[in-house]
């Protein structure tokens, strides 16, 4: 049991100005795994202002000495990895083995990724007779969700860093210790003061004291697109910066000429992952409706390969989900996909057999699903897959974007060439062509309801930077 009585403020380890706290249920046994304290407006408060006083020093420090900085952070954490792989997994469910490499790999990676690019990246152009400069746009804050914790907290937290931004960061209250031992890294990185600061609690408390803070120069948001727009409208008031990533509900997208087994095989890997709950997961299959039973059939074989299990234990691929709350929201899903009359291929809202505690649901394929219906519009957040189909390409171009979101998506075809045409037509941030891996400097982020603002590489180092142009009496010579 990890217990946590301490928020990280102004470079100190200050006690809370409440009593407050929060369990961090371990959600493969429902046992209390960790506590944190519950965060009141005081300590928000205190936050920006140790945020805000440091600003001015992080901004003019080089920014080679800031890669440094963030260099000894990703070591620190990379020293973590066991801990905080375990921690991962107990916090999410994620199993094990995949933790280690996604949950605690990835940010360490990016850590360093942000050290590399604050070291090369051109801070200052000449146009014309103008120095154009790109200055870090000041003091940010960072609302994190719980599905992959530390990596979307670094997505947001290296890359202000690197840019001369100073953070706040308000991590999910799910999934939170990753977050405290992050600070421990920070920390002992020696940090400057104030660059960093961590408060945790609930969202209609400290988020919204932080995104509404006059202080605060940028939001930066990843969670539902509820909480989303609360944060966008608070934000609104004084005019900040906001970058939003939010739900999904992506498609996979196969052409008639695809190869169909290696198609469904990875979609329902792609859905699966995380138990289902990745914001980018591909949760409508999307296939022509003469090839409906051979989809079906692969659809099923490879759902079910997906046993439920201890995520501690190595061999595991399906986890559980990540709190009750979430288990509860994923069985309502499935009831009402059964209720509006989608053919239920394999799973269902019950418990999957063996298991008697955790937040565990039985991987779950519908079939023939309207594409109004319920489960193809919202999203689940939960291992369950809807298969749709279509007549003609037009009309699954139409299917595919229909929908509130546009955040990832894949196209499966004969041919990249074919599939890129597709993909052209797709209202979304990223789609993978018949099965390209995920790449981590590749701008991430959404259209429509999915948000805006993109994350990952340098296109997440440049949200945290305002531009500013200085106009020179006369054009230098060349
Ligand atoms: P959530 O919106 O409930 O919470 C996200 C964060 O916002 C938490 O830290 C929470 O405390 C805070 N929050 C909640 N209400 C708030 C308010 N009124 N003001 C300020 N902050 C508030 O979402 P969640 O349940 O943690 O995460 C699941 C959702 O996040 C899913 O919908 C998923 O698609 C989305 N998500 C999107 C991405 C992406 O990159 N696009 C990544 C991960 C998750």
């Amino acid at each position: 049991m990890k217990i946590y009585d301490r928020l990280y403020i102004g470079g100190q380890w200050l006690t809370p100005s409440g009593t407050g706290t929060i369990d961090v249920i371990d959600s493969g046994t429902e046992t209390v795994m960790g506590r944190i304290p519950e965060g009141a407006t005081a300590d928000a408060e205190a936050a920006v202002e140790a945020a805000k006083l440091a600003f001015d020093g992080w901004a003019a420090t080089p920014a080679a000495v800031r890669a440094d900085y963030l260099e000894k952070i990703a070591a620190n954490l990379k020293a973590r990895t066991d801990a905080l792989a375990a921690s991962i997994c107990g916090e999410v469910g994620m199993p094990l083995k995949l933790a280690r490499a996604i949950q605690v790999g990835s940010p360490v990676y990016n850590w360093n990724l942000y050290a590399k690019l604050a070291r090369e990246f051109e801070f200052e152009t000449r146009v014309g007779n103008s120095l154009v400069v790109r200055e870090p746009v000041g003091v940010v804050a960072a609302i994190t969700p719980w599905n992959y914790p530390l990596n979307q907290i670094t997505l947001k937290v290296a890359a202000a860093l690197a840019a001369g931004c100073t953070v706040v960061l308000k991590p999910s209250e799910v999934a939170p210790l990753n977050a405290f031992m992050l600070a421990e890294a920070i920390d002992e990185a020696g940090l400057p003061a104030g660059v960093f600061n961590l408060v945790s609690g609930y969202g209609p408390v400290v988020g919204e004291i932080i995104a509404s803070h006059p202080f605060v120069d940028m939001v930066s948001f990843t969670g539902s697109t509820r909480a989303g727009k609360r944060v966008a409208e608070l934000a609104a008031a004084s005019v900040k910066r906001v970058a939003l990533e939010l739900g999904g509900k992506s498609v996979a997208l196969v052409l008639d000429d695809a190869d169909l087994a290696t198609a469904v095989k990875s979609t329902v890997a792609a859905c699966y992952l995380n138990s289902g709950q990745t914001c980018s997961a591909h949760t409508r299959l999307l296939v022509p409706e003469s090839r409906y039973e051979e989809v079906r059939a692969l659809a099923k074989a490879a759902a079910e390969a997906f046993v439920a299990g201890d995520p501690r234990d190595e061999a595991t691929r399906l986890g559980p989900l990540a709190s009750g709350a979430q288990l509860a929201r994923v069985r309502e899903y499935i009831q009402r996909g059964i209720a509006e009359g989608a053919e239920l291929v394999t799973g269902g809202a019950d418990m999957p057999d063996g298991l008697i505690k955790g937040y565990f649901v039985r991987p779950t394929v519908f079939g023939r699903v309207h594409p109004k219906a319920t489960i193809a519009q919202e999203e689940i957040f939960g291992p369950v897959l809807s298969i749709l189909t279509y007549k003609d390409e037009e009309e699954a171009i139409r299917i595919a974007n229909d929908s509130i979101y546009g955040l990832g998506g894949a196209v499966w075809a004969g041919s990249d060439e074919r599939a890129i045409a597709v993909a052209r037509r797709i209202r979304t941030g990223q789609v993978d062509i018949n099965g390209g891996a995920w790449n981590m400097q590749a701008p991430f982020g959404g259209f429509k309801q999915s948000g805006y603002g993109r994350e990952n590489g340098v296109y997440g180092l440049e949200e945290y930077l305002e531009y500013k142009s200085m106009q020179l009496k006369a054009p230098k010579p060349n």
